[in-house]
């Protein structure tokens, strides 16, 4: 079942007049600004939209079933990618992690997608671009990275947080693969109560790719073998996948600070 008109006029009316002392150091503060059936060719949904006092971006929150007071709610965290989500660009995995969750939510009672509007990691897709750019044009990743920049999880996890606390779910079991964003909800106040692996379905592209990451090991490389950054914080498993492929992607992903990943020079073509 999904959410009663009345429901949905109450945590309108209040959003409407809700002021809180703010998740995190930055005092983020999360408002629903509307809310509207969505049925979609994975199932049917409410979408959220938000708005917050940090970003100002418009972060929207694909909900399935009645998730008010809910326990071990399933929750995937997403952040956007234009050319991956919308344009089907091959140089991330951005699009098969986002239908490959709402696929699985869809199918489930209740769920919850968020999706975080902070292309490139939060610098914008002109930078993200631009990185794409200058890798095209000989730059050693470094170069590359410094442009794409990297996001600050931090300010991330406290909207994604709130918007939580918002939806009044209780606790959720975090649909991902990196342990790290159990850690990072949880500072902001997020009850995780589990983990659900996110494995996605295997093609001809991603299979490939993915043996290509894990044969690599440690070194993140796109369909033409050139080095590129994740864009989703998530190590993805594909079905198909063996352990000791998930072991060598989930560890690297795992360790990786911003240091790290620009000690990461080794340009592969
Ligand atoms: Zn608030
Ligand atoms: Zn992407």
């Amino acid at each position: 079942m999904g959410l009663t008109h009345m429901q949905i006029k109450e945590l309108l009316d209040e959003s409407a007049c809700h002021e809180c002392e703010g998740v995190g150091p930055d005092h983020v503060c999360v408002r629903i600004a509307a809310i509207a059936e969505m049925p979609s060719r994975f199932g049917d949904f409410h979408i959220f939209a938000f708005y917050n006092n940090k970003d100002f971006k418009e972060h929207v929150a694909i909900v399935r079933g009645d998730v008010t007071d809910a326990e071990d709610v399933p929750v995937r965290v997403h952040s956007e990618c234009l050319t991956g989500d919308v344009i089907g660009s091959l140089r991330c995995d951005c699009r098969d992690q986002l239908e490959s969750a709402l696929r699985m939510i869809g199918k489930m009672d209740k769920g919850v997608l968020l999706y975080m509007r902070q292309e490139g990691r939060g610098i914008g897709l002109i930078n993200k671009i631009r990185a794409y750019g200058l890798q095209e044009h000989g730059y050693d990743t470094v170069e590359a990275n410094l442009a794409l920049g990297f996001r600050d999880d931090e300010r991330d996890y406290s909207v994604a947080a709130h918007m939580l606390e918002s939806l009044h779910i209780k606790s959720i079991k975090l649909i991902t693969n990196n342990p790290k964003k159990i850690y990072d909800l949880t500072k902001y106040g997020i009850k995780v109560s589990g983990r659900i692996p996110h494995v996605m379905p295997a093609n001809k592209h991603n299979r490939f790719y993915l043996e290509t990451k894990a044969l690599k090991s440690g070194h993140l490389i796109d369909l033409h073998g050139k080095q590129h950054l994740p864009e989703q914080a998530d190590p993805p498993v594909i079905e198909g996948m063996d352990e000791e492929q998930i072991e060598i992607i989930r560890s690297f992903y795992q360790g990786y600070s911003q240091n790290e990943i620009l000690k990461m020079k080794t340009r592969r073509d």
